[in-house]
């Protein structure tokens, strides 16, 4: 019987002084990078823990350790692409990806079509299965002083017409 789960990501990272700043698996100029174990990616790490989320597979500090020097500096699509192919594993294919980032600055709306070309592939899906939106916290908290960024995604996994088993 087909079968379709819904995940929640959420992730949030600090600026640093030192770029490059990656969002979304695309360079965005900037004057800072956010700080991380791997490239910092928040945008990308949302979706991660989205998709794990839906399958009931842990998290990404849980299969990508901040203490494992081989995810030092690694780029999130990597991660990304190793999380779809867990997914694979267990028969699921991505349905659709929904995030929104909150960010003081910088814009980042013009980039979301470089993105969506960077995320949908490695998700298996067509662009228009990749929703990005941004907005800011108009000035309250930590999101809102630009001290760092967040992002929040949800994510639909559906069975894979051919997965092991189902
Ligand atoms: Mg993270």
């Amino acid at each position: 019987m087909n079968e379709a789960r819904v995940g929640l990501g959420i992730d949030f990272h600090r600026f640093g002084p030192r770029g490059p700043l990656v969002l979304g698996g695309v360079h965005i100029p900037h004057d800072g990078g956010l700080l991380g174990h791997s490239d910092a990616d928040v945008l990308v790490h949302a979706v991660c823990d989205a998709l794990l989320g839906a399958a009931a597979l842990g998290d990404l500090g849980l299969l990508f350790p901040d203490t494992d020097e081989r995810y030092r500096g690694v780029s999130s699509l990597s991660l990304l692409a190793d999380v779809v192919g867990r997914l694979a594993e267990g028969g699921w294919s991505v349905a659709n990806v929904d995030a929104s980032v909150v960010a003081a600055f910088p814009r980042l709306a013009p980039h979301f079509p470089a993105m969506r070309h960077a995320l949908a592939p490695l998700l298996g899906v067509a662009e228009d299965r990749v929703g990005l939106k941004a907005t800011t916290s108009e000035g309250m908290g930590a999101l809102g002083r630009g001290e760092g960024i967040g992002a929040w995604a949800v994510a639909l996994i559906r069975t894979a017409e051919r997965g092991p088993g189902r």
